[in-house]
């Protein structure tokens, strides 16, 4: 349940012992340089894509990220990001990676017009309300990744991974015009000995969707790997990391 607690933002933005903007840019420079390294022992000519996790950090932490030079931020809570988008520069690319029920949706895709992705598609309700709100706004098609439940845990979101996870891929593929498939997404568990098994399962679910959809698996992303896992999911084929605390310091 880590992830999904909610906490009461204004509060964490006035306590929070902001990390200065050096070590922010530091801390940002490490991770390049190990995703890279990570990238390189593997053979990938391309380094994974990094998104910074700035959940309950204040926009001016953000911003000292945006002036090192990072384009790419990940939020969790509407409410949040809805906020401190407006706040910060407009070429800033928005993934959303928290839980999205439908009746979020709205407000999400109204507020942050710059979103460039969900990675948290859980469920075709889901898939049909965003296709249709896509659609209503006028907005180009959204980028999606269908989140998959690799661990097991009854606390994780996520689809089960095999027939769930193809039938829904599948559903946004052929019946969602407004949304693209851009990959897949887990979270996988604290426990540092299962996290192999769960990027494997993720990379299984890959080749079955791919498969059945026809499609080749370089176009399909995975989205695996945070603070404590990010070099191990990068040399298992992560293509998009999702690193939170080792940039902005603990969370509060
Ligand atoms: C919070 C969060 C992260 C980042 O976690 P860190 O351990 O701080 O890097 C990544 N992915 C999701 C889905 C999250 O909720």
């Amino acid at each position: 349940m880590r992830y999904f607690v909610c906490r009461a933002f204004h509060k964490t933005v006035m306590n929070s012992n902001e990390m200065s903007t050096q070590s922010i840019a530091n801390s940002l420079a490490v991770v390049l340089r190990q995703a890279s390294e990570a990238s390189q022992r593997v053979g990938n000519t391309i380094a994974p894509r990094l998104v910074a996790v700035s959940k309950t950090k204040p926009v001016a932490d953000l911003q000292a990220a945006y002036d090192a030079g990072q384009r790419h931020f990940g939020e969790n809570y509407v409410q949040e990001i809805v906020e401190k988008s407006p706040e910060l520069p407009n070429d800033i690319q928005w993934h959303f990676i928290g839980h999205l029920q439908s009746n979020k949706v709205k407000a999400l895709l109204e507020g942050v017009p710059s979103l460039s992705c969900l990675e948290t598609l859980d469920s075709e309700k889901l898939a049909n309300k965003l296709n249709s709100m896509v659609e209503n706004l006028g907005r180009d098609p959204l980028s999606v990744y269908v989140q998959v439940n690799t661990s097991g845990e009854e606390s994780k979101y996520g689809v089960e991974p095999g027939e769930d996870c193809v039938a829904l891929c599948k559903h946004v593929a052929t019946l969602c015009p407004h949304l693209r498939l851009a990959g897949l997404m887990t979270i996988g568990q604290p426990d540092y000995s299962s996290r192999p098994e769960n990027f494997e399962t993720l990379k299984k679910c890959r080749k079955e969707v791919c498969q059945a959809l026809g499609q080749d698996e370089q176009g399909l992303e995975l989205s695996m790997g945070m603070s404590g896992d990010y070099v191990q999911a990068i040399e298992m084929g992560s293509t998009n990391i999702r690193v939170g605390s080792t940039i902005f310091g603990r969370r509060s």
